[in-house]
């Protein structure tokens, strides 16, 4: 099948570089042309496991191109994926601006069936807004080409993106006509050989099933961040609690971890989007404003622990902080919690020695040449000279440190843990002061 995907953010470049794996002939075009030169050298411009050798292997065999060029990109496809960005407008609303240029490009060049398939987060009723522009693009041209509009919502996990899309859990697809389900179905058959995990349905469904499969997914982590902040005033443990619950399999364990609050592309903006598209009918959607009013206090956790430490003196504080990604196995630092904290941090006069496994580029991107923030290229190298530790991304190589090398390097010996990643009991012993998220004593 001939498919050409749109973006070559995260999201088009790992459905692109899937759909060449298993045998489609695939174009993906970005605007961007500095991330075209550089998949075309075979560089890749984004941190995700396991994606640089699935490109490569696929630009090699030729099943895999890169082009800037949007004729060139319409006229390959019979399939066209929309996997461009749908960043907060500054009321919250998803901004659509780039979802529709796309699908006005697809009307200035298309000359055959094309079947539309949007496949970014969009809020229910783009659908509608694709078709227009498509068709009002054709209208100028005076043509009357045929063409179908699908949604089919991503819903892979950055840093587990490829296993996620070769290995779904669902293929979600919205449409109303039968040829598009048809090409649907031949484009997903490698992905659905186990079992049948299309479900198909109306484009307004499968629209809102992303935004509420998010929503749920966030509301999990503030009513967790909830019970953790009850469970200090209460002398409780969270982990304790979050165990105790998890065994109900009603409830059940997984993403029920306590933490210094979500960030990420998704969650923050798809919460947001999803109360302002409430809103917008009417409907006061009070959980949902909830979860994100408690993910956004949730993310000054960390920073009120270090500055109620030092009696709220954080001047000259040198604060050492492992973690700066929003989630392990990743360099996105997009609404990462790390952010808020070194902002506060820098405002009250401390600075910060910081350090993660894939995320360092990202940083220096983001802040540059910052006062008060210092790049380390190990994560010993951050507690050099360093009064506390701080620690806001659950990598692996966080699990288990050197205590003692922790306990020498700090001039206090405090550890503030964001993730939960440690026993108290493991810290006592190496004469570390334990800070968590809702673990009781202490806190
Ligand atoms: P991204 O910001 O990483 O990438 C978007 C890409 O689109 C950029 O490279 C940009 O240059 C390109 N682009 C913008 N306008 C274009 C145009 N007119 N033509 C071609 N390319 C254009 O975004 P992402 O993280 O991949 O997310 C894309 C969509 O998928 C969003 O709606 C997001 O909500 C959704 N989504 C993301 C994830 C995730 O984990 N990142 C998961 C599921 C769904």
């Amino acid at each position: 099948m001939k498919i050409t995907i749109f973006g070559t953010g995260y999201v088009g470049l790992v459905t692109g570089a899937c759909l060449a794996d298993v045998g489609h002939d695939v174009v993906c075009m970005d605007v961007d042309q500095g991330k075209i030169d550089k998949l075309r050298n075979g560089q890749i411009p984004i941190y995700e496991p396991g994606l640089e050798s699935i490109v490569k292997h696929n630009a090699e065999s030729g099943r895999l191109s890169f082009t800037t060029d949007p004729e060139q990109a319409v006229a390959h496809g019979l399939i066209q994926f929309i996997a461009v960005g749908t960043p907060p407008d500054e009321d919250g609303s998803a901004d659509l601006q780039y979802v529709t240029a796309v699908a006005r490009t697809i009307g200035q060049y298309m000359d055959d069936y094309r079947v539309v398939v949007d496949k970014s987060t969009v809020p229910v009723g783009t659908g509608d807004k694709v078709r227009d522009a498509v068709r009002a693009e054709l209208d100028k041209r005076g043509l009357e080409l045929d063409f179908d509009v699908v949604s089919n919502p991503e819903f892979l996990k950055e840093g587990a993106a490829i296993t996620d899309f070769m290995k779904p859990d669902r293929i979600v697809v919205g449409t109303d006509s039968e040829r598009a389900q048809e090409l649907l179905r031949e484009t997903y058959y490698p992905f659905n050989r186990n079992h049948d995990r299309m479900i198909f349905m109306d484009i307004r469904s499968a629209e809102l099933t992303k935004y509420a499969a998010n929503a749920m997914l966030a509301t999990k982590i503030s009513f967790m961040n909830e019970i953790a902040n009850l469970s200090e005033r209460l002398g409780a443990d969270i982990e304790a609690v979050r165990r105790g619950i998890g065994s109900d399999p009603r409830i059940g364990y997984h993403f029920i971890y306590p933490g210094c609050g979500y960030g990420g592309s998704c969650f923050p903006k798809d919460v947001q989007a999803l109360a302002r598209t409430a809103r917008g009918c009417d409907y006061d959607a009070k959980l949902l404003n909830a979860v994100e009013e408690v993910n956004l206090s949730q993310k000054h956790v960390l920073f009120d622990k270090v500055s109620h430490y030092f009696q709220g003196q954080l001047s000259g504080k040198v604060v050492a902080l492992w973690g700066l990604a929003f989630k392990p196995n990743t360099d996105d630092m997009r609404e990462a919690s790390s952010r808020t904290l070194m902002e506060s941090l820098w405002k009250a006069g401390a600075s910060v020695q910081a350090f993660d496994p894939e995320a360092m580029g990202e940083t220096q991107r983001i802040y540059g040449d910052q006062e008060g923030l210092t790049l380390c290229g190990t994560k010993e190298q951050a507690l050099k000279g360093a009064d506390v530790l701080v620690i806001c991304t659950e990598w692996k190589e966080f699990r288990s440190p050197d205590f003692a090398n922790i306990a020498s390097a700090l001039s206090e010996p405090v550890v503030f843990d964001g993730r939960n990643l440690y026993e108290p009991e493991m810290l006592d012993r190496h004469g570390l002061i334990y800070y968590a998220i809702g673990r009781g004593r202490n806190q």
